[in-house]
């Protein structure tokens, strides 16, 4: 089928067969009746087949789960951070394997797949810091003469994590390694469209040496997550996917009395001031744009040039977008690869057509593109121009590689446009002028905010996470806050006598 080039590298397998879960150490078949095909973004192959796995798998990770969390509580930090740092050797080793199976599986193209493996290890080699990051405080006579106060953080248990499709290697290691080092166990759900890649991880896990019942995986979608929430024996879930899921986790996790974080969705605005470098910023805004498809809770999607900033972006932006060479991920030529489904490239390429009825001109039409070779799901470099604020396009998340260039005339207009959107996740500005990177800092309502940089990605030792109707919580994902959701505090009260 595909023509073979110097630059497609090879795939770890070509076919996965029938998935199991991973319970106690242990691959298990799973009780499903019901099953999904996983197929190849690229070529549209099925690749592997994943179980819809119902309540009753989740009750045995969680009882594996439960059986090794009195072992894995008593294990001293450092010990426990001693597997991280195993993990993240095999990792390393095994790092190309990984990317290309998120390249596959996903469709992403193989060296933001590397970025998203990179980013995974990043969070193990945080947590593998856990004594630090875990102590508590305390203060002599704190209480009165002869009585010390202090603070102890500890596990609280069994933890959960749902992920989404689009980093299916990274985000759950958002969660995971922090709630493991702190000494919880873990059950993992992936997302049902690209597994693949935390299979993999879940034997790295096991040659690292943790114990069997410390890290768990479950294959499955909407039985398994509400199975999830429901668990009297899970202490805390922590989700990232849409805001309408984020919402439903949210609300019913939490009336079991759970911690609960939850990512939600993101509508993002690239504001470009006129005083700004447009041949340093538009590659970077390109790439917030067109990375991973548009398939990214940070990409830039509206885009806003102010004052006479509008027509030169627009061009330059749009000149560079219709260079962008699509294709299969696992070619090293290709920089921007399909879409994750049949279903969702109908859905994005509806939300093209939904732009131009509702009077958006279609600058860069990525509707009719045909990739040699390659009868996936692709949709090529869009621009959409002369996008009003009430249109569609302007406020739905469409995720996909859609730039919609709204005009607005100032700053002051920008900042209200991102504080009135439900959502709240990432916003960017461009501009050579402090006063006004300051003032955008200040005032905009998004929980990332980039200045000169349209992919605002917190780094692991930072907490991750948006604002309004793109975050369910308090405390986010990665990080110290990581370790605060995972632990629970206790004072103690000590009076010498
Ligand atoms: P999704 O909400 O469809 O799925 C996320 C998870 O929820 C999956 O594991 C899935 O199995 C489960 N799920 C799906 N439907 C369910 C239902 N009815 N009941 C219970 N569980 C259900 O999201 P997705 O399409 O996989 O991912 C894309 C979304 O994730 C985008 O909206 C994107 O913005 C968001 N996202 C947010 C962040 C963030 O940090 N805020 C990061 C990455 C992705």
């Amino acid at each position: 089928m595909a023509q073979k080039t110097a630059t497609l590298l090879p795939e770890v397998q070509k076919s996965y067969g029938d998935l199991k879960n991973f319970i106690g150490g242990k691959w298990v078949d799973s009780s499903a009746t019901e099953w999904l095909d996983d197929t190849n973004p690229a070529t549209g192959e099925k690749i592997a087949r994943v179980p819809l796995s119902p309540k009753e798998d989740v009750d045995a990770a969680v009882q594996a789960a439960k059986a090794a969390w009195e072992e894995w509580r008593e294990t001293p930090p450092i010990s426990r951070g001693r597997h991280f740092f195993a993990l993240r050797d095999l990792m390393e080793q095994h790092f190309e394997e990984l990317a290309r199976i998120v390249s596959q599986d996903h469709g992403k193209i193989i060296d933001e797949a590397r970025g998203e493996v990179r980013r995974a290890i990043e969070n193990v080699e945080v947590a593998a810091g856990i004594p630090s990051l875990m102590m508590g405080y305390n203060l002599e006579d704190g209480a009165a003469a002869g009585i010390d106060e202090e603070v102890l953080y500890q596990p609280m248990g069994v933890f959960a994590g749902i992920s989404p499709f689009n980093f299916p290697a990274m985000v759950q290691f958002w969660f995971w390694p922090y709630a493991v080092a702190t000494g919880n166990t873990w059950v993992a759900k992936p997302s049902e469209q690209d597994p693949l890649v935390q299979e993999y991880m879940a034997d790295l896990v096991d040659k690292a040496g943790f114990p069997p019942g410390v890290f768990n995986l479950v294959n499955g979608a909407k039985d398994a997550v509400e199975g999830i929430c429901d668990h009297p024996d899970i202490r805390g879930v922590s989700f990232v996917g849409s805001t309408a899921i984020a919402k439903l986790v949210y609300a019913r996790a939490a009336s079991h009395g759970k911690r609960v974080q939850c990512g939600g969705g993101a509508k993002n605005l690239l504001v470009v001031l006129p005083d700004a470098k447009l041949d340093r910023i538009v590659p970077n805004m390109i790439s917030s744009v067109y990375g991973t498809a548009g398939e990214r809770c940070l990409a830039g999607s509206v885009v806003v040039g102010l004052e006479d900033a509008h027509d030169a972006v627009r061009r330059k932006f749009s000149d560079a977008a219709s260079k962008l060479k699509v294709g299969y991920g696992l070619d090293e030529a290709v920089q921007m690869g399909p879409v994750i489904t049949r279903k969702h490239q109908e859905r994005v390429l509806g939300y093209i057509d939904k732009g131009e009825q509702e009077g958006a001109e279609v600058a860069l039409d990525g509707r009719k593109i045909h990739v040699s070779g390659y009868p996936g799901y692709f949709v090529g470099p869009t621009v959409l121009d002369g996008v009003s604020p009430d249109m569609t396009v302007a406020k739905d998340e469409i995720f996909g590689p859609v730039a919609n260039f709204m005009t607005l005339e100032t700053l002051d207009d920008a900042i209200e446009w991102i504080n009135k959107s439900p959502y709240g996740n990432a916003a960017s500005i461009y501009t050579s002028s402090g006063k006004a990177a300051r003032d955008f800092r200040y005032r905009a309502r998004a929980g990332s905010i980039g200045i000169n940089l349209g992919i605002a990605a917190a780094m692991a030792y930072f907490p991750f996470g948006g604002m309004k109707n793109s975050f369910f919580g308090d405390l986010h994902p990665q990080g110290r806050d990581a370790v605060r959701f995972f632990t629970e505090s206790k004072v103690v009260i000590t009076r010498w006598i």
